[in-house]
């Protein structure tokens, strides 16, 4: 197990900064020695939706670009590409890409991606996704690096290097897949299996700006001044948590990499190059917490018989509503009706996999936790 992650500062999003904090974070952990000419490299980047890059949603074009600049410089060819929440074709892509600011690579010499192919993958060592769907330009490259962002998430507390890899499934098969794998231990194994088999040769993690509350996309941009890197995606993910006070009992992906033995259950057991204490942000807000826990131990079965009493909700704040409709496209349970073009939830079809609170561009979907819930556990 690859147990090295570095950290270096990084204190704005100029150029200069940007591109020698990554060198600094590449550097102990083995540097881009192993990109040859002619290889032909996916930088699979965080664009969940068209939004600006200082909402701090998705990676800063500038980090992709000077990642891009280092691969080319080596010879590589580079492809910078995702899949977010929408459909996966040219014309929602491009809109992304200009909304993202993301075609700032091109003045690098990367390409986005224009494949729209998909493949049906095999798997049969996941634990639970032993088949799924995959964007083609991943399965074409020579090598993946998974450049992430990281930010809380309603559903999985943390959004780092694991489920960035979420995005190497085709747009809206992921709804189906939200339902398919409807607790948060199937969800959390079947994004481990897609990380796993993406096998990221590299994962980076853009955490000048981070999000706090809301997340992943309707939070507040939080400074961090970091950027992490490492060859083990769990790895990074361990050490990002760190940094907003969670424990892997707290991110379901990071209790599913531990369980099996791909990342320690403790960040003191990680080799860390740089001053990883001194980034800790100590009142860094995070998602409320979903499950119910009990004298410290949630699988009593008093907590499961609780859990789903006082289980987190969405809910939207109906007098903000836009109307745009986001919430009801990406909602695999078909539980959001618009009345007088504003957004309903049916709770009894919802599953919870809060795709609307993800996905809403107003920000007006919060996750809701029952006030005992609230009174039995800290978040
Ligand atoms: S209403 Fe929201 S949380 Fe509930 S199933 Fe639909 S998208 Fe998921
Ligand atoms: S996505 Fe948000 S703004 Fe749009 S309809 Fe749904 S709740 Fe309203």
């Amino acid at each position: 197990m690859n147990c090295d992650v570095s950290i270096a500062r990084c204190e704005s999003y100029d150029p200069k900064s940007v591109k020698d904090a990554l060198l600094a974070a590449l550097e102990p952990i083995g540097g881009l020695d192993w990109v040859t000419p002619g290889m032909k490299i996916a930088v699979k980047v965080n664009m969940m939706m068209r939004v600006k890059p200082d909402k701090a949603a998705t990676v800063h074009p500038q980090v992709a670009t000077a990642l891009s600049e280092l691969l080319i410089e080596r010879g590589a060819g580079v492809v910078v590409g995702d899949s977010p929440g929408g459909p996966f074709s040219a014309t929602y892509l491009s809109a992304v890409y200009s909304g993202t600011g993301m075609r700032q690579v091109l003045e690098a010499g990367a390409a986005l991606n224009d494949d729209f192919s998909i493949f049906d993958v095999s798997y049969p060592e996941a634990v639970a996704a032993k088949e799924f769907q995959i964007t083609n330009y991943l399965i074409e490259a020579d090598a993946v690096i998974d450049l992430c962002k990281m930010k809380t998430h309603g559903l999985m507390a943390f959004t780092g290097a694991c489920k960035n890899l979420f995005g190497a499934v085709p747009g809206m098969r992921k709804s189906e897949y939200h339902y398919r794998y409807n607790t948060h231990k199937a969800f959390a194994n079947m994004l481990v299996d897609v990380c796993e088999w993406c096998k990221p040769r590299l994962s980076i993690a853009d955490a000048v700006m981070t999000m706090e509350g809301n997340g992943p996309s309707g939070g507040s941009p939080r400074f961090m001044g970091a950027i992490l890197a490492s060859c083990n995606p769990h790895a990074l993910d361990l050490a990002g948590a760190h940094l907003m006070n969670l424990k892997p009992r707290d991110v379901p992906t990071l209790e599913a990499a531990v369980s099996r033995g791909l990342v320690p259950a403790d960040v003191a057991a990680l080799r860390i190059f740089g001053d990883l204490d001194s980034f800790v942000i100590p009142d860094f807000q995070l998602t409320p917490k979903h499950e119910v826990t009990l004298w410290g131990s949630k699988d009593a079965t008093i907590a499961k018989v609780l859990s789903g009493m006082f289980a987190s909700r969405p809910k939207i704040a109906r007098e903000r509503c836009s109307g745009c409709a986001e919430c009801k496209t990406v909602c695999p349970a078909a539980a959001i009706t618009m009345r007088e073009r504003r957004a309903m939830i049916n709770t009894k079809k919802c599953i919870r996999c809060f795709c609307c609170q993800e996905f809403c561009p107003q920000g007006i979907i919060t996750v809701q936790r029952p006030i005992v819930a609230r009174l039995l556990n800290r978040r």
